[in-house]
């Protein structure tokens, strides 16, 4: 029996498992092939629904679900202490777990994720309100509501994070917000950001740069968070500039899962695993593939991004498994809403050859964002389509 491990059950460990177990589901039925989830949590979060929490488009329970519920019933789930990886060990195809127990694997995909590390930027944790943790945003929304005017930092303090477009999607939502609520014309929205411009894809930047302006929002940039003071609510950067805010919202620094680094898997920068970009495959290990965030590629970190991975490494498996001839290669695609306001957005898609322009904003693009949601979880999730 060939044994499938995926390490991880976030968005993209749950997409490829479920897209696995439908594309071999002869195999899996006849128990010549078993898929395993390892996750160190239960639950399963929606984090792209974590923007939209604040500004009260969505609410916590839409956003959470018990990860069994999400997977196939064919997949295997270890969870909490049994699913919690301790250690990679692909020299010997095995894995251990918090139990004590090792799993052997034929193929290994990884989907640890990106992980918060507040502390790196010192006063950052309490000073600043972010979407990118499930319970910092649910605070947001009482600190939104409380507020009364003055100036509103967004900082993105390194690069790369979670869904890049994010941080422009919440500062556009953001300024929407204050209007409805009568409050714009007594706020500053000042958006600063690590490297020049307010986005990474200068095709991309060139056009929400302009709808910046238009509304009226400060951009400093670069701007290099070094410390926050959360008693004088003042955020230094490295460049010298000092920003004095009312209300502080952030995107703390992200690193891939500690666990790869000191398993001495071949990883970079900040434990991002060094994966090939055509094929998936982690650097030197033919049977152990990379998804998600977890990956160093040079691409968006985003669930549409393990979305498009998952055809690739799960067309592979496959085949391997079946004997066909012919490779699958990932060619970089990425797909991303972009909400400009509470009730218009935008979308861009592009992969390793074409960089993006995004069409003007529209209201279909925000029906289309939050119809995406919607259908995350019995749709995009049980990898349907
Ligand atoms: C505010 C916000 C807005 C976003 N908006 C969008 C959007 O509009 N569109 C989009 O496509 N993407 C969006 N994203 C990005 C998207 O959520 C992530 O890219 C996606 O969740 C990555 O999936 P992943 O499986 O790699 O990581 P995760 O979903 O974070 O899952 C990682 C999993 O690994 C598990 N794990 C970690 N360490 C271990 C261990 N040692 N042992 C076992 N299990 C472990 C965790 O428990 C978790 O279940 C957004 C993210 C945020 C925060």
């Amino acid at each position: 029996m060939k044994r499938i491990v995926v390490a991880g059950g976030g968005i993209a460990g749950t997409i490829v498992a479920n897209r696995l177990v439908r594309n071999l589901s002869e195999e899996v039925n006849k128990g010549e092939v078993e898929i395993v989830v390892l996750n160190k949590a239960n639950e399963h979060i929606y984090q792209p629904g974590q923007a939209l929490l604040p500004f009260g488009v969505t609410e916590t329970d839409e956003l959470i679900k018990k990860e069994r519920e999400v997977l196939d019933p064919r997949v295997k789930l270890l969870h909490d202490q049994k699913g919690d990886i301790t250690k990679f060990d692909p020299a010997n195809h095995e894995i251990r777990t918090a139990d004590g127990l090792s799993h052997r694997y034929d193929y290994l995909i990884i989907a640890t994720g990106s992980h918060l590390h507040w502390e790196d930027i010192p006063g950052y944790k309490d000073a600043v309100y972010s979407p990118w943790d499930m319970e910092s945003a649910q605070k947001l929304r009482e600190a939104l509501d409380q507020f009364s005017g003055g100036t509103v930092v967004i900082n993105v303090s390194r690069l790369p994070h979670k869904c890049p477009v994010a941080p422009m999607e919440v500062t556009l939502m953001l300024d929407d917000y204050l209007k409805r609520r009568g409050l714009r014309e007594k706020t500053e929205i000042v958006y600063t950001y690590p490297v020049p411009g307010i986005f990474g894809i200068k095709t991309t930047n060139d056009v929400m740069i302009k709808i910046f302006q238009d509304r009226g929002i400060k951009v400093i940039s670069p701007f290099t968070v070094t410390k926050i003071d959360p008693k004088e609510r003042i955020m230094e950067s490295q460049e010298g500039e000092k920003v004095k805010f009312d209300l502080a919202i952030g995107v703390p620094v992200h690193y891939g899962a500690k666990v790869l680094a000191d398993s001495g898997l071949p990883i970079e920068g900040r434990n991002w695993v060094k994966t090939d970009k055509m094929t998936l495959r982690m650097e030197g290990h033919s049977d152990v593939y990379v998804i998600g965030d977890t990956t160093n590629l040079p691409i968006s970190k985003a669930g549409s991004t393990a979305d498009f991975e998952s055809y690739v490494i799960t067309g592979n498996i496959a085949g391997e498994i079946r004997g066909n001839k012919g490779r699958k290669f990932y060619d970089g695609s990425v797909f991303c809403y972009i909400a400009t306001g509470l009730d218009s957005g935008t979308y861009i898609r592009f992969n390793y050859n074409y960089p993006p322009v995004p069409p003007p904003p529209s209201y279909v693009h925000w029906w289309g964002k939050l119809m995406y949601n919607k259908l995350y979880w019995t749709v995009t999730a049980k990898a349907i389509v």
